[in-house]
């Protein structure tokens, strides 16, 4: 690479990893956003908390979503260039066969789930959670505006996922593409406030271990339970699962009573 040229492959690549990153945030966070407003009616018995977020929380959810997109799209841009460099295994060209490029998925997924658990539990330490990690938990009532709602530090440690699946991974270009659809669908899922899944998800043996909505919205209400992002199994064998979230998921998705929280919730336990 000739000296300055980094400042040319910027302006020519940058822009376009942030308007893919940008634009998957504000497509799947406004459309689901969208549908809850809609269906508000039909979707009340669905609420998980009889709270309700503020306009001054979506407010605050989208400022700090919009300098994660930032901060995601300037990590993208370090892995591309790490990859022309041959430190990333991130490869272009032809599309590999579906079974390939669903194997790179479902490893890189497999890697994210347990490496945020554990980056998610290093940020309940009381130091990391009152300087970096409380931003995020200010969303008591999350809606799928907080789906990125980072202070800073955390939004790189969340990318750095990134770089780290492309050091141990080969990943095609699509691979990542789709990696990061799935995420920004899981995430804003997991902030809907209402529980989208059917009432008989838990009941599946194999779809139980994926998390609903209302397992990450009890991360928000009881801090001290459900770090897990994709699975439910690192809660599970870590004993950090909430001792309620099946009857409370079962409560949500068959009753018209929304749940109550406690008056006052330690978000640190
Ligand atoms: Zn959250
Ligand atoms: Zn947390």
């Amino acid at each position: 690479m000739q000296p300055g040229s980094v400042s040319d492959v910027f302006a020519a690549v940058w822009p376009t990893i942030f308007a893919l990153d940008l634009s998957r945030y504000v497509l799947f966070a406004s459309l689901l956003a969208a549908v809850l407003a809609v269906f508000a009616g039909p979707l009340a018995s669905r609420r998980i908390q009889s709270r309700r977020a503020s306009g001054k929380d979506v407010r605050r959810e989208i400022s700090f979503s919009l300098s994660t997109v930032v901060l995601f799209s300037l990590v993208g841009f370090s892995v591309y260039l790490g990859s022309q460099a041959g430190v990333f295994r991130v490869y272009g060209g032809d599309m590999p066969s579906v079974g390939h490029m669903l194997a790179e998925f479902a490893a890189m997924v497999l890697l994210h789930d347990a490496y945020f658990y554990w980056a998610h539990r290093v940020m309940h330490t009381r130091w990391l959670f009152r300087r970096v990690h409380r931003i995020h938990h200010k969303s008591r009532t999350p809606t799928p505006w907080a789906a990125y709602a980072f202070a800073p530090p955390e939004a790189i440690l969340e990318a750095s996922i990134l770089p780290l699946a492309a050091l141990l991974l080969p990943l095609h270009e699509f691979t990542v593409l789709l990696f990061v659809t799935h995420m920004i669908v899981r995430n804003v899922i997991g902030h809907a406030g209402v529980e989208l899944f059917p009432s008989w998800w838990l009941r599946v043996p194999l779809l139980r271990w994926i998390t609903t909505t209302t397992h990450h919205d009890l991360h928000h209400s009881h801090g001290g339970y459900n770090f897990g992002l994709y699975f439910t199994w690192w809660d599970r064998w870590m004993k950090t699962e909430h001792p309620e979230y099946a009857s409370r998921f079962m409560a949500v998705t068959r009753s018209t009573c929304p749940l109550k929280l406690p008056a006052k919730e330690n978000f640190n336990e």
